[in-house]
């Protein structure tokens, strides 16, 4: 078995949530300490493991990045996200560079960040510190079916800014014989999401908000409603549409329930960034791929309506140059399905990828 082989089995046997990496994270650790890295754990207080080699010359400071968490509930955790599959990448890449002395100039941060899949890995992983002195940080994510095979890979991946609004709605609670002496929850809260549903934005950019949940019940069939919790997913490819759209969103909920003497209170839960990618690093990756895999696996990059929290990174600093590779893995039948496989020949590409970078950047 290679070696990337090896280690993708040995974390897919591990799976663990967010925050709850501890067995991935001391293996982690392990493998680059043996590897010859200096590590570092608990990075920003999480399971977070941060690996460095460091060549002692000036240079450019690169990070190379992969996510660890799983999906599901403790017990029943599993990689639905291909995680595993970017840990062992980053892992074979981290032993083969150290071992190959790939880092001529500067130094190498290999980033191993918890928590991805609730997009609080990432702003935990940057208070501990963990990019403070990268010049330059590089993401990869495993690509379903439809997008990308195995063989090909894309520069660049254009995420969309995604998260969740509650929207708490109060009114009166009446009796179902006497609704005139209340306010009902139910109606403002359809109220609110035909207010929400006719709010018109700039069309030539991808975006959408629907309600995902709405619940109203008072315990009984025989009275109405005083409370009422409805939730909007909303996605955007512009970070700037995606400020607006919060809001407008809240305007139209707030005088939707006053419409009917109502109150609506939105609490906005973790809103990840569209992608902020720098074309400079897309180009530097274009060679990378064609170079590793061949000129006949670049293709262009993908725009996709899914989120990924690497994006804080740059959104928390500006000044941090960015790439992020979309790596064909014929996943199927999606990411985060009960039944999410894919094709391990990729893993060995991956690989390739992450030392490729290194070889330009810090070569
Ligand atoms: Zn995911
Ligand atoms: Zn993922």
């Amino acid at each position: 078995m290679s070696e990337v082989m090896k280690h993708f089995h040995d974390l897919h046997q591990i799976p663990e949530i967010a925050m709850q990496e501890f067995k991935t994270a001391a293996y982690v650790a392990d493998v680059l300490k043996k590897a010859g890295f200096q590590v570092q754990t608990g990075v920003g207080g999480t399971t977070g493991v941060v690996g460095v080699l460091d060549s002692g010359k000036p240079g450019p400071v690169l990070g190379l990045r992969s996510d660890m968490d799983a999906l599901g509930t403790p017990g029943s955790a599993a990689h639905l996200c291909g995680h595993d599959g970017h840990m062992s990448m980053l892992l074979t890449a981290a032993e083969e560079i150290h071992a190959e002395n790939l880092v001529q100039k500067g130094k190498l941060k290999v980033i191993f960040q918890p928590a991805e899949e609730t997009g609080t890995g990432a702003p935990a992983m940057f208070k501990g510190g963990a990019v403070d002195d990268v010049d330059i940080l590089i993401g990869m994510h495993l690509r379903p079916i439809q997008e990308c095979r195995v063989g090909q890979a894309a520069p660049a991946l254009y995420y969309s800014s995604s998260g969740h609004i509650s929207v708490f709605v109060t009114g009166k609670q009446s009796h179902g014989a006497r609704p005139y002496l209340g306010i009902s929850a139910i109606d403002a809260g359809c109220q609110i999401i035909q207010a929400v549903n006719a709010i018109r934005l700039d069309s030539s950019i991808v975006h959408n908000m629907k309600a995902t949940r709405f619940i109203s019940d008072s315990g009984v069939m025989n009275a109405v409603p005083g409370k009422a919790e409805i939730v909007f997913d909303v996605r955007s490819q512009s970070n700037d549409l995606m400020d607006l759209m919060l809001k407008k969103l809240k305007t139209a909920a707030e005088n939707a329930a006053a419409s009917l003497g109502a109150t609506a209170e939105l609490k906005i839960h973790n809103i990840t960034p569209a992608s902020i990618i720098t074309p400079e690093i897309t180009d530097l990756l274009s060679e990378v791929i064609s170079e590793e895999m061949g000129a006949s696996a670049l293709i262009p990059p993908i725009t996709t309506a899914g989120g990924e929290d690497f994006f804080w990174y740059p959104k928390l600093k500006p000044e941090l140059k960015t790439g992020f590779i979309g790596l064909g893995a014929d996943v199927e039948p999606g990411l985060h399905d009960p039944a999410m496989h894919f094709n391990t020949d990729c893993l060995e590409n991956g690989v390739k990828l992450h030392k490729g970078a290194v070889r330009k950047i810090l070569g």
